[in-house]
């Protein structure tokens, strides 16, 4: 199996997986959807509200904000499966206490630990009129996608396998299926009598082109063992360590069902 990076940044990665086979593929997908470690706000005790919003609306666009989650982040906190994970001392403090009239956004919340508060100050919480207050206290803690989005590391996770095109040499070009194609993946080149293919990878395998072709000059399908994956993140936790992460997980998932095995299903 290879992998190719294709771009990297901040919150994306995208990349190719070679000569692998689909439930591997997803099982990756999936671990780095659910079971991939992430902190956010838990638990929310509201002192005062006067906002026109109600505090279970209010509770869950806390728990909904994304926090600092990277590997220093988590590192030293419970995880659900741990005993004193529901110990209130083993979450991270937040406070918020504001009077309007003000926006009160992300960056209002004050944590308990410099390393973990919201990854962008400027999500709007709440609006408060003149002489309303809002006074909250929060407890964030460590969990997975599995028992709730807001635990989810990943905004986008899925993979397309590789597409393949190809031409019918043996009828006559037709140029038409270029000009149909809405991701400008090909391009008509009458001069060398040529249909060229500009970025495969951008091909969604939409089939546009080949149903504008009248002859079957064109048809397009995809290598059944080729991958283009593209993880997108909120900015909690960087997509290369979801990636990786979620590839240990899945790395002691087999090693379990491997021991299972080896025991003979005893336990
Ligand atoms: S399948 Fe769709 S995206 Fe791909 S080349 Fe044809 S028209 Fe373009």
């Amino acid at each position: 199996m290879e992998i190719e990076v294709r771009s990297q940044s901040e919150n994306e990665i995208v990349f190719v997986i070679r000569d692998a086979e689909v439930p591997f593929v997803n099982a990756i997908r999936r671990c780095a959807m659910v079971n991939v470690p992430k902190i956010a706000i838990e638990d929310v005790n509201i002192i005062k509200n006067d906002s026109a919003m109600f505090n279970e609306v209010l509770a869950h666009r806390l728990g909904l904000t994304p926090l600092v989650s990277d590997l220093d982040a988590l590192e030293g906190l419970s995880l659900p499966e741990d005993d004193d994970w529901e110990e209130f001392s083993n979450g991270i403090m937040f406070s918020l206490n504001e009077v309007g009239p003000k926006v009160v956004y992300s960056k209002d919340l004050i944590s308990s630990d410099s390393k973990i508060k919201p990854v962008y100050d400027t999500i709007p919480l709440v609006k408060l009129k003149e002489g309303e207050e809002l006074n909250i206290e929060a407890v964030a803690k460590v969990g997975y996608g599995k028992e709730h989005a807001k635990w989810m590391p990943t905004t986008v996770c899925a993979y397309k396998q590789y597409p393949e095109i190809t031409f019918n040499d043996d009828v006559e070009i037709d140029y038409d299926c270029a000009q149909a194609c809405p991701r400008g993946v090909l391009k008509s080149d009458r001069r060398s009598k040529k249909i060229k293919i500009l970025d495969i990878e951008n091909c969604a395998m939409c089939k546009s082109c080949v149903r504008a072709s009248d002859n079957g000059y064109i048809n397009v399908g995809f290598k059944p063992n080729d991958f283009i994956f593209r993880i997108e993140t909120d900015g909690a936790m960087p997509p290369k360590e979801v990636l990786l992460k979620a590839c240990d997980v899945l790395g002691e998932k087999a090693d379990k069902f491997i021991g299972f095995s080896e025991e003979g299903g005893s336990k």
